[in-house]
């Protein structure tokens, strides 16, 4: 006799775990398979978590060597102990990895281990094991998309998965992709000593993004030493006795960068392989994601799909978002992601954080918009920190003052991005920002601020 669920989650990613949990607080009976060992998905294992904890080491590594004399502390010999780094970070996932376990035993969802096929749409198949469902939810994720010039070796042409654990720092790093991931690895990898030459096809880093802030964060970024290659395509790799000689082509001509490894990072791409999905109907887009409607159900009733194998940024909480919607409209309750407000962080230092639309984004949409700059440098709280690179920028609709944007770059600006994500949230004119009280010094008062200078009333330059 089969196991029957109310609910199968396929994949324990950010959309399948909180998915899971979510729909065990709302009565229903859950099961969700992993194939690949820890729940956590991604995000918890090979991306948002271990990047992050190696960008914070890496930074006060940095900080120590280079930053912290200017506060009048004096330290001797500053070293790096890259084992103790990388088991930090293990220590890290291990523990939020097995917090998920925990929570998935105190909502009594059965985790099955191995590939979820479906095999009807109520049926998935795990080995020979078979679970009857009432719905389905596939939250099978992505992958590192692979340049067919470039194939991934896993020793000498990286994914960002083995990019976050090299056994020892690389003198000469290639990073082919100037968006998020090979942005932050670049840095960790940066700051602890290698040299750093990013190659990017466009003319711009972190296409997405405000132009202005963008492109603020290219020259902090090359302050810091890292080599920009742009509107360069990296055509072919070749191995040498100590690494690679990679071909790159920049207008018409062609050259070589030696490296003692590259990093691909040129996105990721919807992974449903082993899913069954296809074999049983559920529609693919042209990019290979699953279609759904805006009830997250596909193709075939009673199997819905979100995360990062449908289309949208691929975010932890966006996928996030996405499951708890689908899953309680699962529920009868109103199901709705406001897609316009998704932050979006690059964890460099400084830190590139937005959400909304770009300047250059509502020029294409015609819509008339004033916009408000402040610098950190004006800002008390930054000048304590000596963190004063960067700049808070409002952007908001000329006729009604609503905010349809706000771009940071700066100090924590993955933190400061969430009172903007808030404000645009409830519908805020920028005067609501500009006149909510901010604790002073904060570095939140850079928003204030800037949206003060939407009006052209700010009080600090
Ligand atoms: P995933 O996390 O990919 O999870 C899918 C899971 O499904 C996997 O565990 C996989 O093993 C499993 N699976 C697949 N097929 C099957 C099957 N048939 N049966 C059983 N299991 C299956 N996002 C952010 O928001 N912030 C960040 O800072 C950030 N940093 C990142 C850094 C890096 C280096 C990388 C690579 C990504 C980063 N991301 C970040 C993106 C984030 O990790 C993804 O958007 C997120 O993990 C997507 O969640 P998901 O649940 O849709 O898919």
């Amino acid at each position: 006799m089969a196991d029957a669920y109310d609910l199968v989650v396929v994949g324990g990613g950010p959309a399948g775990y909180t998915g899971a949990i979510r729909a065990a607080q709302l009565g229903m009976t859950v099961a969700c398979v992993e194939k690949d060992g820890p729940l956590g998905g991604t995000c918890l294992n090979v991306g948002c978590i271990p990047s992050k904890a190696l960008l914070d080491s890496s930074e006060h590594y940095h900080y120590v060597r280079q930053g912290i004399g200017v506060h009048g502390v004096r330290v001797g010999d500053v070293g790096l102990d890259l084992g103790a780094m990388m088991a930090r970070k293990e220590k890290i996932v291990g523990g939020l990895t097995s917090g998920i376990a925990g929570l998935f035993k105190k909502h009594a969802i059965t985790r099955l281990t191995g590939t979820g096929k479906l095999v009807a749409p109520d049926r998935v198949a795990v080995g020979e094991q078979v679970a009857l469902a009432k719905r389905v939810l596939l939250c099978t994720g992505s992958e590192p998309t692979p340049l067919p010039a470039l194939p991934f070796d896993g020793e000498r042409v990286l994914s960002s998965t083995e990019a976050l654990a090299l056994a020892r720092v690389p003198q000469r790093l290639v990073v082919v992709g100037a968006g998020a991931v090979g942005l932050e690895l670049g840095s960790v990898w940066r700051r602890l000593g290698a040299e750093v030459t990013v190659v990017e096809f466009l003319p711009v880093i972190v296409p997405w993004a405000d132009g202005t802030i963008g492109r603020a964060l290219k020259r902090a970024l090359e302050k810091q030493g890292i080599v920009f290659r742009m509107e360069t395509t990296a055509t072919g790799a070749e191995r040498t006795a100590d690494g690679l000689r990679l071909t790159v082509e920049a207008k018409g001509a062609a050259e070589t960068l030696e490296a003692d490894v590259a990093l691909v990072a040129v996105g990721r791409r919807p992974f449903a392989g082993g899913s069954g999905a296809r074999e049983l109907g559920v529609a693919f887009d042209a990019k290979g994601r699953i279609t759904v409607n805006d009830r997250f159900e596909t193709s075939v009733p009673g199997v819905y799909a979100v995360g990062d194998v449908i289309a949208g940024p691929m975010l932890a909480h966006k996928a996030e978002e996405e499951a708890i919607a689908a899953v309680e409209g699962m529920a009868g309750h109103p199901v709705h992601v406001n897609y316009d407000v998704i932050p979006n962080v690059v964890y460099t230092a400084p830190e590139l954080a937005s959400v909304g639309l770009s300047e250059e984004a509502c020029k294409e949409k015609g819509l008339a918009v004033r916009t408000g700059t402040f610098p950190f440098q004006a800002n008390a709280r930054a000048r304590c920190l000596d963190a004063t690179e960067g700049s808070v920028k409002v952007i908001a609709d000329a006729t009604s003052d609503r905010v349809l944007g706000v771009h940071i770059l700066g100090p924590r600006a993955s933190d400061l991005i969430a009172e903007a994500a808030l404000a645009m949230e409830f519908g805020a004119s920028s005067e609501d920002i500009a006149r909510t009280c901010h604790a002073h010094p904060t570095l939140p008062e850079a928003l204030k601020e800037a949206a003060l200078g939407v009006a052209k009333r700010s009080l600090n330059i």
